[in-house]
């Protein structure tokens, strides 16, 4: 496996395999890597000739007083994850290789943008955009993984990645849980013992959610409401937003149908968590 930091050198890597007519899978992550992003490297593993994993704290997605500074960073033991799950290409850029000081130049998906995470984020889906569009270019992959933890985040590379032409197929893979079902991120290392029980309600209140439409419910905003007295037993919890939305427009559902996206932020202490599901997954 080798690191690569140079964007130059990461392109070229790229262009020979291509050359070979092997195809080329690519993991983009932030590090501080744990399984649901080793179920992506896995997958791109089995799909592809070469695996490429991104490691890069994109600091233009996050905001002011958001957590760019503290956001944890382990190159060395990420590097060693990835090795041992065979991937090729660890790129490691800078930030002043992405972004040199005359930078001018970024990626917006309109109308996916605004909503959910991106109505308490502002600005947070045109990094998340931009530094995607720029790892494509560089790394050209044949496949890209994504995770459905980040649900928003998906659907908006998909979007952009049809609306520009951008010949690379998307791929997102379920969510991986601890085992009291709580979505595995990085930023649960920020939470203490008992902020990480209580983080519990959340995928406590999307079994709710589920339980709900199960037994018939039908109505968004009857679930919603159970959802958010649920998650307000925890006295740590405060709600950002829990929707109903549909997953492809985010637009919000008023009915259950099954391409709705059940998706919630909730700040446990001073951690924000998001998690999700979609209906067609489940139901039936
Ligand atoms: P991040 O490093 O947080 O930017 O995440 C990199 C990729 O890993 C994104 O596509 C995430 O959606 C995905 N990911 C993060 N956590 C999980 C998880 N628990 N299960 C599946 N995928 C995940």
């Amino acid at each position: 496996m080798r690191i690569i930091g140079s964007i130059k050198q990461m392109s070229e890597f790229s262009q020979k395999i291509k050359c070979k007519g092997r195809t080329l899978g690519f993991v983009p992550t932030m590090g501080a890597l744990h399984e649901g992003h080793l179920s992506l490297i896995r997958q791109a593993r089995k799909e592809n000739n070469t695996v490429v994993v991104s490691i890069f704290v994109n600091p233009i997605q996050f905001g002011p007083g958001e957590d760019f500074k503290k956001y944890p960073r382990m190159l060395k033991q990420d590097a060693k994850l990835c090795n041992e799950e065979g991937v090729d290409i660890v790129f490691h850029p800078t930030a002043n290789g992405l972004y040199p000081s005359d930078y001018k130049t970024y990626v917006t998906v309109e109308g996916l943008s605004d909503c959910l995470c991106g109505k308490y984020r502002a600005g947070h889906f045109k990094g998340v955009a931009t530094v995607v569009t720029k790892l494509f270019n560089i790394v050209s992959p044949d496949i890209a993984y994504f995770g459905q933890k980040d649900a928003q985040q998906s659907i908006i590379i998909k979007k952009m990645a049809e609306d520009l032409n951008i010949p690379i197929k998307i791929k997102v893979m379920p969510t991986v849980r601890e085992k009291d079902g709580l979505a595995i991120s990085s930023r649960n290392s920020y939470l203490n013992e008992k902020e990480k029980k209580d983080a519990g309600v959340l995928p406590r209140s999307l079994n709710l959610a589920k339980d709900l439409i199960r037994n018939g419910t039908r109505d968004s905003a009857k679930i919603i409401h159970s959802m958010r007295q649920l998650i307000q037993s925890k006295k740590t919890a405060q709600i950002d937003y829990i929707s109903i939305v549909d997953s492809v427009t985010l637009k919000p559902i008023k009915k259950i149908t099954d391409n709705c996206l059940i998706a919630l932020a909730v700040w446990i202490g001073k951690t924000r968590l998001i998690d999700n599901i979609l209906v067609k997954q489940w139901k039936n």
